[in-house]
């Protein structure tokens, strides 16, 4: 993937590898422009990172680029085609309100696609105006950047801007647009639109995505299945850092996974309170498909689904194609088992395997359940031995399972300091509570003070810092709070 750019004074170092493939995966398109651009959010460490000014962006010029306004040097607007599974059902899709202005190269070498949400209709809007409102592209901002300081791979966001013109909902809504960030959009939805077409194009989309994100698989013996094997290995590791932290994402159609192992689309999703699998917060999400505890399930059915359109590259043998693809799949049970079971292990200060720990574990997820105790201040309450963090302190049971806890700790050599340690990195000290996310949003959308906003993303920026400025962003939502819903469609 030459690059062959001069590098502008905003830093756009734009090169268009998709654009170079296939006609049928993309639509060659300008983002529509918008009346009056506003920058409303600019995340700066994160325009360095990506080899950009941000005093420049902060600039008119830089502003229009970030409204679709105007065509950065190097740029090539598309919108991508996709398909997806959207709630089990197959559907033609692709970015109907999305433009990927091209993929910025950054001063150490790595490729980032750079995208445009909320920048106008598309040949895959639907009946969709291509539109997005302000409120649902700053709560993707905080959302992602939380994501992003507690560890777990996702897309970024680089800037949000209001347009200057009303977007219809329920009611009207200022319109915006997210500057959005991702090692790649090539999604799960992206193989099954492709290989609606034939294997040629499926082939060059399957080599394209094993350059970009599993080189390694080149030099295998057979590259499609070190591309599944790998994609599946990112999964798994990506849903049990989500179950780790309690995020539910709401909306896991196949279209929303990236094959990168990021996560991808901040629609519906929010962050559990109190402990319950059967979290969902999604208003159209009525049998709870994407509840919080269906998510390694759902999970791996969309990679059973990702495996499918592999079959005609995998072996020249139907049923080869299908034995591999099948225990690649199965595959993935285990892998995500181990995942969560290190990650709960390191919440817990345990340094070394034991075969009860699964157990341990799993009882106390059960007292949560039952006491509906909160997730992320149960086990602050553990690390800091602060039972004020916790409903479930004081509970017999739980001073039960604190004796087996601690006689599990006794058994292993770490000191009492290092165990602490392990679990202060491991349990962050918050994360973006609804009400706390939704208070800075009405700040921002209705009073158009975005202060609310970044203070919190002051706070959310280094969740495992355990620093005495957090521990207000700790608090669960008051008990009068209404149970949190969250929209589609935004
Ligand atoms: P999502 O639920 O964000 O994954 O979106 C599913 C599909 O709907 C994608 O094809 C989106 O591009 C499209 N979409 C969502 N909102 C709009 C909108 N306001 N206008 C056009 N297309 C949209
Ligand atoms: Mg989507």
């Amino acid at each position: 993937m030459a690059v062959t750019k001069a590098v502008s004074e905003t830093g756009w170092n734009l090169d268009n590898s998709y654009a170079r493939l296939p006609a049928t995966f993309y639509t060659i398109l300008r983002p529509t422009p918008v009346r009056s651009p506003q920058l409303v959010m600019l995340n700066a460490v994160l325009a360095e990172f990506l080899g950009l000014n941000p005093v420049a962006l902060k600039e008119k010029e830089g502003v229009e680029v970030l409204a679709g306004n105007r065509i950065a040097e190097g740029s090539m607007p598309l919108a991508q085609a996709y398909a997806g599974h959207q709630f089990g059902h197959f559907t033609m899709l692709g970015d109907g309100r999305a433009h990927l202005l091209g993929e910025q190269i950054t001063p150490r070498g790595e490729r980032y696609d750079i995208q445009l949400k909320g920048s106008g209709k598309t040949p895959y809007s639907r009946h969709g105006d291509g539109r997005a409102a302000l409120g649902p592209m700053l709560r993707e901002y905080i959302v992602s950047e939380a994501m992003y300081a507690l560890g777990i791979p996702t897309t970024r966001s680089l800037a949000v801007v209001t347009t200057g013109e009303p977007v219809y909902r329920e009611t009207e809504l200022p319109g915006a647009v997210l500057t959005r960030v991702a090692a790649s959009h090539l999604r799960v939805g992206t193989f099954q639109y492709v290989s609606k077409w034939d294997t040629d194009n499926l082939r060059v989309l399957a080599d394209y995505t094993i350059e970009r994100h599993f080189p390694d698989g080149l030099n295998t013996e057979n590259r499609y299945l070190f591309l599944l094997q790998e994609v599946i290995r990112r999964q798994a590791a990506l849903i049990a850092k989500w179950q780790l932290v309690g995020f539910v994402h709401g909306v896991m159609n196949t279209d929303n996974m990236a094959l990168s192992g990021e996560t991808i689309d901040y629609g519906p999703c929010a962050f559990m309170d109190s402990y319950d699998p059967a979290t969902v917060f999604s208003s159209i999400d009525v049998y709870g498909r994407y509840a919080y505890g269906n998510q390694p399930v759902v999970a791996q059915w969309n990679l059973a689904r990702f495996a499918e359109t592999l079959l005609p590259l995998l072996h020249s043998d139907e049923l080869q194609a299908v034995r591999l693809a099948q225990q690649a799949v199965s595959g993935f049970t285990d892998l995500y088992r181990s995942n969560w079971l290190a990650g709960m292990r390191a919440k817990l200060g345990i340094f070394d395997e034991e075969a009860e720990d699964e157990s341990l574990a799993q009882s106390l997820l059960d007292l949560m359940r039952r006491h509906r105790a909160d997730y992320t201040n149960t086990f602050l309450a553990l690390t800091f031995d602060n039972p004020q963090y916790s409903s479930l302190s004081g509970t017999p049971e739980f001073a039960k399972w604190q004796e087996r806890w601690q006689a599990r700790l006794c058994r292993q050599r770490e000191t009492r300091a290092a165990r602490e340690q392990l679990m202060k990195k491991n349990n962050p000290a918050l994360i973006p509570r609804n009400h706390r996310v939704e208070e800075a949003l009405e700040a921002a959308v209705q009073r158009e003070d975005v202060s609310v906003m970044e203070r919190l993303l002051a706070a959310l920026a280094d969740p495992y810092a355990h620093s005495p400025g957090q521990v207000e962003y700790a608090a669960p939502p008051p008990p009068s709070a209404c149970r949190y819903r969250t929209f589609c469609g935004t």
